[in-house]
């Protein structure tokens, strides 16, 4: 089912989600399980799964380094099959342009498609390790928007070379990604929704945001949006901070502001079980003013265990 059908089908009720991480390769994917087990009695509608790209790694090869193309965390849409099979739940693959051709892209799409997969997330991806910015791929998306367009197409039957008419075409509900303290690329707020917008034209049906510690952001986020005639849902995005180096991390990867009084809480911690703590109850705080303004659904980023979104679920679903 559609995730904008799953918000309809609530009638104003805030719904639980999550987003997960594929396992690096080489682990079991018994240990995912083991998180997704504990946040399951919160019947989220659907559990989002993110795609990592391509980077290199270095082999010494007796003395010489030879530089190889890889992924580190393969695997997005065999953990979609496995999770709807398992659980049986909707589940939202995110898919690239950075590191993916169109053609791939779209062989993707049809492996969706074959597995029931009614929603995808259409993310332009961020620079590679090594470079400073985004490049597009060669025969790939430079942006998130023509992604949209991609999918958008494939909806009606157009394929990339042909043209095919069946009564079985895709129907994807196409979510896409929101800054409320905006994109660290972009020159403005303003200017950030503009393409957002120019992504909800071309066919998303929703958005997700980027995690927000200041749910003030948010509000405002929602409001400039709507007055740019951006009218799908706006899902707002969660993280609990998990251990100290958040607060240098999270802004400098996400750029996004921490509060003062967050900061604060956390700097005062002596132990990461206590920094967990804060984190936990720094969402409960934001997690219940959100749900109490109707956000559609409260949407939590889970790296690695589960643990604090539980506690989190527990006190506000
Ligand atoms: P876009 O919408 O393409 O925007 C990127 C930048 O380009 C913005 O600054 C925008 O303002 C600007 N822009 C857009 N169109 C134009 C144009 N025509 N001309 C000039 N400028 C333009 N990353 C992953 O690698 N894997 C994931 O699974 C993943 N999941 C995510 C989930 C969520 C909810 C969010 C919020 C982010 C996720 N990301 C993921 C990170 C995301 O890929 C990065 O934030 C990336 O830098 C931007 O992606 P986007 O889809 O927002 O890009």
């Amino acid at each position: 089912m559609k995730v904008t059908d799953h918000i309809e089908k609530a009638n104003g009720e805030t719904l639980f989600s999550f987003e997960i991480i594929p396992p690096v390769k080489g682990k079991s994917i018994q240990e995912l399980y083991d998180n997704i087990d504990p946040l399951m009695e919160f019947n989220p509608p659907f559990i989002d799964v993110t795609t990592s790209r391509e980077e290199f790694v270095y082999i010494d090869r007796d003395g010489l380094l030879d530089k190889k193309l890889t992924r580190m965390r393969p695997g997005t849409l065999g953990i979609c099959a496995s999770i709807t099979h398992k659980y049986n739940v909707d589940t939202v693959p995110h898919v690239l342009c950075g590191g993916f051709t169109k053609e791939e892209t779209e062989y993707l799409l049809v492996d969706c498609h074959y597995l029931g997969i009614d929603n995808v997330m259409a993310l332009r991806g961020d620079a590679m390790r090594e470079q400073k910015y985004f490049e597009a791929t060669k025969g790939g998306h430079p942006y998130a928007s023509s992604l949209v367009k991609q999918i958008q197409e494939l909806n009606r039957g157009n394929y990339l070379h042909e043209v095919i008419e069946t009564d079985n075409c895709s129907d994807f509900c196409i979510g896409v990604a929101g800054y409320p303290e905006k994109h660290m690329e972009s020159p403005s707020l303003k200017s950030d929704l503009k393409r957002l917008k120019d992504k909800v034209d071309l066919g998303a049906d929703y958005v997700v945001t980027q995690m927000f510690f200041d749910n003030q952001k948010y509000f405002e986020f929602v409001d400039e949006a709507r007055k740019m005639g951006i009218t799908v849902p706006i899902i707002p995005g969660i993280k609990p901070i998990a251990v100290k180096r958040h607060l240098q991390l999270l802004p400098q990867v996400f750029r996004v502001d921490i509060p003062q009084d967050l900061v604060d809480a956390v700097e005062i911690c002596k132990t990461n079980k206590e920094v967990r703590q804060v984190g936990v109850e720094w969402c409960i705080q934001q997690s219940k003013e959100l749900k109490e303004a109707g956000a559609p659904v409260l949407h939590y980023y889970s790296m690695g265990k589960s643990d604090n979104i539980r506690a989190i679920a527990n006190e506000v679903f």
